[in-house]
């Protein structure tokens, strides 16, 4: 046998500490009837923990091996898709089930972290709330806030669409093999209804509704704003707008010309778009 194990496939550490376990599970706010979609169960150490406090658990397992065992394991009790979280629909997945929304769990295999986000965000309508286990530099960059080293394009997306907030460290020694990363579990209350009116709510905007189709224009002129962190919005936004156009837009807001994205909060950089979009047709 090899003393060199390899290194793990697919982000495989199976949570190995219980007491972890218990406190992951018991800070998920979880309600007796909810469906719970769990990512990667593994070897199920979160699959009958989840199962005592929810309803109904589908996991969706990537590893054949794995999905074999699980389903051995949780023979009528839970459900084990054998598919790419990446590729699952999970508004069909709630439909399927009869539920309008569902919660998300997830000790995530940190190498797709940040897609796994993405994937979810855009099944929003269909998410209750989530938790997901992430390695600690990603979670801080989920909570950050403008002004903050962290903060960039994963704060925005994060927080437009949901209330992050880092609940609880874990260490590598809690996991098998032990990764190289501190982790941390974050829960995501998905925000529900217009998402301008929810930025209102913080104060930043009495704007109408916003169609799907805006919100994706928002974020993609976001990931624009935060393409070079160093650089201003006025050479950022360069491939879009010109630069005169830019320095109006700042200007009727507020803002200095040599603003950079990494200041602006969500507060800031909705109006900013939604003045860049009325310019651009001509209002
Ligand atoms: N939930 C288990 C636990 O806490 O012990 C395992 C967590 S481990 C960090 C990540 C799990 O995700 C592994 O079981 C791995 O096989 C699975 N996985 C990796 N990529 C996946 C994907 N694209 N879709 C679904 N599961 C995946």
């Amino acid at each position: 046998m090899s003393h060199h194990p390899k290194p793990p496939k697919l982000g495989q550490h199976f949570l190995a500490d219980l007491r972890f376990g218990e406190r992951i599970v018991s800070a998920l706010d979880l309600r007796a009837d909810d469906l719970v979609v769990e990512i990667g169960p593994g070897r199920g150490a979160m699959t009958s923990l989840l199962l005592q406090h929810a309803k109904q658990v589908v996991g969706i397992e990537l590893d054949s091996q794995l999905v074999a065992e699980l389903e051995r394991r949780f023979a009528g009790r839970a459900p084990i898709l054998h598919a790419d979280i990446l590729k699952v629909d999970l508004a069909a997945l709630c439909e399927r089930y009869g539920v309008s929304t569902c919660f998300v769990f997830g000790n995530l295999p940190y190498y797709i972290t940040s897609p796994i986000l993405h994937h979810l965000f855009r099944f929003h309508r269909c998410i209750r709330a989530m938790g997901l286990l992430m390695q600690w530099e990603v979670a801080e960059r989920v909570v950050a806030q403008p002004g903050s080293r962290p903060y960039g394009y994963l704060s925005v997306l994060a927080q437009w669409y949901s209330q992050p907030t880092l609940v609880l460290r874990v260490p590598p020694g809690a996991f098998t093999p032990p990764p190289k990363v501190q982790s941390a579990l974050v829960t995501f209350r998905i925000l529900s209804g217009p998402r301008a009116g929810s930025a209102s709510r913080r104060g930043a905007l009495a704007e109408a509704v916003m169609t799907p189709e805006q919100e994706s224009a928002f974020l993609e002129f976001v990931q624009l704003c935060f393409a070079q962190k160093r650089k201003t919005l006025l050479n950022n936004l360069g491939p879009l707008y010109s630069r005169t156009r830019v320095q109006n837009a700042l200007g009727s807001l507020g803002l200095k010309p040599s603003a950079r994205a990494e200041q602006l909060g969500i507060g800031e950089l909705l109006p900013l778009f939604l003045t860049l979009r009325r310019q651009n047709s001509g209002e």
